[in-house]
């Protein structure tokens, strides 16, 4: 978002006019040069925006134009089906109420429409977060805050944070406050270790790197993962087959280091005793999911 904003800010630049019909005579350059203005400069805080409201409305300002606690945020860092990480785009949730899972979301721009498939770009938007937060230096400074502390962040598997930590600034992915992480892996590990492209399977190579960011996030009052855990060949199974449990200790152990108010793990499956007893006292709260997924839409 930060490298967004610059853009933004690039493309605000006023531009000159140019009259091409009168080229500048030469003597123009060597006639004195207007007298600076010597008033004080008017002070941005003398606009009625910091002059006549106080800090507390105009923070429920900020709230009311960039957060919404209905309606979660989410953010799309790769083109939807196949294909290489490319843009990171935004975009607030038009389906809270959808039985499927997070992910699956047409939000996140993938949907059928009758027998065609849709894909959005990730480059495109529904919501208009920046037009306040680029009106003036001091508006930023303060709503800037607003925008990351106020808004619950929606990811499609882990690997969606270190491309949203490398765009934004240090300080707003410390901002974070609300966190949604919608996620599956395949088991058995030693057959499910290669990469793949397919969203949101996380990697097992990768998983520990993502939770050790999540642990980086100190201030979070909520975070809630939604995972669906399957066997790779009882996949087509409604229950999704028996899956290795070593490899959910695996997952759930690098867990154990994240800290929240509130922590949640949504599972699609019971944890066995075996595997809470490896894995010991943890910080987080299993939950069993009841998101449907949606297997017509996305068949692996
Ligand atoms: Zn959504």
């Amino acid at each position: 978002m930060r490298a967004f904003i610059l853009r933004k800010l690039r493309l605000k630049k006023p531009t000159v006019a140019v009259d091409s019909s009168a080229s500048p005579s030469p003597d123009i350059q060597q006639l004195p040069r207007a007298a600076l203005p010597r008033d004080i400069p008017i002070s941005q805080k003398q606009c009625d925006l910091f002059e006549k409201l106080s800090t507390e409305i105009r923070l429920l300002i900020y709230e009311a134009v960039l957060t919404d606690p209905d309606r979660p945020l989410h953010f799309l860092h790769v083109t939807p089906l196949r294909g290489r990480p490319k843009k990171l785009g935004h975009w607030r949730c038009e389906e809270s109420d959808s039985p499927y899972l997070m992910w699956q979301h047409s939000c996140f721009g993938l949907w059928d429409k009758g027998s065609t498939r849709v894909i959005r770009h990730a480059s495109h938007t529904n919501s208009d977060l920046l037009s306040l937060l680029l009106a003036c230096r001091l508006i930023y400074e303060e709503a800037v805050q607003v925008l990351y502390s106020g808004n619950y962040f929606s990811f499609r598997g882990l690997q969606g944070l270190p491309s949203f930590r490398a765009l934004v600034a240090p300080s707003s992915w410390h901002m974070l406050r609300y966190v949604h992480i919608s996620t599956a892996f395949f088991t058995p590990m030693k057959d499910c270790s290669e990469n793949r492209a397919t969203f949101p399977l996380d990697r097992y190579l990768n998983w520990e790197d993502g939770c050790r960011m999540l642990v980086s996030l100190t201030e979070l009052r909520l975070l809630r993962i939604e995972m669906m855990i399957w066997d790779l060949f009882g996949y087509y199974d409604r229950s999704g087959g028996t899956v290795e449990e070593q490899a959910l200790v695996f997952i759930l152990s690098a867990l154990k280091p994240v800290r929240a108010r509130t922590f949640q793990v949504e599972l699609n499956l019971e944890v066995p005793s075996s595997v809470l007893n490896a894995l010991g006292d943890v910080s987080f709260e299993l939950l069993r999911t009841e998101k449907l997924h949606d297997r017509r839409t996305f068949p692996t």
